[in-house]
């Protein structure tokens, strides 16, 4: 098992939080669930402070997580 991400998962990863934080911004809303297009867990995703920087994070088994 290797600790270290691959560059497609980083980049997925990247593009899924913004996809995610757009459509937040978009509702008003500064939490958010969905499914995880990786694996069977649950994407979360919260928007913080002035600038809505968004932290973002799997809780299934890719364990894909960013923070902005
Ligand atoms: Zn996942």
């Amino acid at each position: 098992m290797s600790l270290s991400f691959d560059k497609e998962a980083i980049m997925s990863t990247i593009t899924d939080g913004m996809k995610m934080k757009s459509q937040m911004l978009k509702k008003g809303i500064t939490s958010a669930r969905v499914k995880c297009p990786k694996c069977d867990g649950m994407l979360h995703a919260r928007l913080a402070g002035r600038k809505n920087h968004i932290r973002f994070w799997c809780d299934g088994p890719c364990k894909r997580q960013m923070m902005e």
